[in-house]
């Protein structure tokens, strides 16, 4: 490109201008900065917020946790090994033989809930000792610490009742034997099926086992049942409290007098989360899965709070870093993108333009032969 004398000499007589358009230019330069300034800020302001949102959800995660609460009995049992007598009514018509193979799982699923609480938990080692071991007889036999068999129905419409158990002790607090008994259906003609009866049956174990009600509503010992398609767990509340109960077995020796702790109900130390235990079984044929089980395990993911919390971030981050490269985008990369970020002097030629252009790039980004032709020594002299 050729610049004429008359150019030059326009371009320094409007000097005073162009310093204006420098200003204006080096004004914008800054920009950036004040930008980068901004995002610093806006980024460490949403910092700032998402911190406060995960502590105040955990906080609250912690508060709620700690208001899940688990009652207690009062009564223990004085030693570890439980036998449980389950009788099945095989000649009745309402009679399902899925019935007794739900309840073998529930106690199945106690005893692996057990094993697996005292193995992953520490200071509850001595839990592995206490077992339920079941038998299967036709009829009642003496001699057993709980027994299960079922009815029909329990006839108290307005209680809606679908298992019972019912505990007899020597006071103070000695378990001596507990009777389990579980409905074939409810009070409304509704027929349980092989999950409800396996849900109900641990409900029962667990207060054979000592246990009260809790106040979660998704715990297996919330004293009311919705029917379900899938495995009920256990959960870390309901192993702690059979810990605290049965906390006598740590030292192995049993006090009548001193056992099990007269409080009425437990919630879990902060060391310990509530979850829910994997279900598992030992010898037992295993449960046909259900389709729904497939969906379950990412539907309680996505409900737990913590995986709330953990998406709302990111999703905060990752719209953050968005906004950041957008803006970074605006800036401009090239020459012609500097029309966006300053007036153009209208009153210069097209070269006196160019000119300018290349005078002010080469100040702002000291870099040579900015524009095609043009000397950058031009640029240096001005
Ligand atoms: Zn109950």
């Amino acid at each position: 490109m050729v610049v004429s004398i008359t150019t030059i000499l326009n371009l320094v007589l409007n000097n005073r201008h162009l310093s204006v358009a420098w200003r204006s230019y080096s004004h914008r330069a800054p920009f950036s900065c004040v930008y980068k300034n901004m995002l610093l800020k806006r980024i460490l302001a949403a910092s700032l917020v998402i911190g406060l949102i995960l502590v105040v959800g955990s906080l609250g995660m912690a508060e709620a946790q700690s208001q899940f609460s688990l009652g207690l009995q009062g009564l223990a049992w004085g030693h570890s090994t439980i036998s449980v007598l389950i009788v099945p009514q095989e000649g009745m018509s309402w009679w399902q033989p899925s019935y007794l193979n739900a309840t073998l799982h529930a106690v199945d699923e106690w005893n692996n809930a057990i094993y697996y609480f005292a193995m992953n938990y520490s200071g509850f080692s001595y839990l592995s000792r206490l077992r339920l071991i079941p038998t299967v007889a036709e009829s009642t036999a003496s001699g057993y610490d709980v027994y299960i068999t079922w009815v029909k129905v329990f006839q108290n419409p307005t209680s809606d009742e679908i298992g019972s158990s019912q505990a007899v002790y020597e006071p103070p607090g000695t378990m001596t034997n507990n009777t389990i008994i579980l409905a074939s259906e409810n009070a409304h003609g509704r027929v349980l099926n092989e999950y409800d009866m396996q849900s109900i049956a641990l409900h029962e174990v667990g207060h054979s086992l000592g246990l009260s009600h809790s106040s979660y509503s998704a715990d297996i010992m919330y004293p009311s049942y919705t029917p379900k398609t899938t495995v009920q767990a256990l959960s870390t509340l309901d192993l702690y409290a059979v810990s605290t109960i049965m906390a006598w077995m740590a030292s192995s020796v049993y006090d009548p007098l001193r056992s099990p702790p007269q409080i009425p109900s437990v919630a879990l130390p902060e060391n310990i989360t509530y979850q829910f235990l994997p279900v598992s079984y030992g010898d037992l044929p295993s449960l046909p899965p259900p389709s729904e089980n497939s969906l379950d395990p990412i539907l309680q993911l996505l409900a737990s709070p913590e995986s709330l919390f953990t998406i709302l971030a990111v999703v905060i981050v990752v719209t953050l870093v968005d906004i950041s490269l957008r803006r970074r985008r605006k800036y401009p990369q090239s020459n012609e993108e500097y029309s966006q970020y300053g007036p153009v002097p209208s009153n210069l030629s097209v070269a006196q333009i160019l000119v300018q252009r290349a005078i002010m790039e080469t100040r702002m980004v000291l870099r040579p032969g900015f524009e095609p032709g043009f000397p950058a020594r031009l640029a240096s002299h001005l």
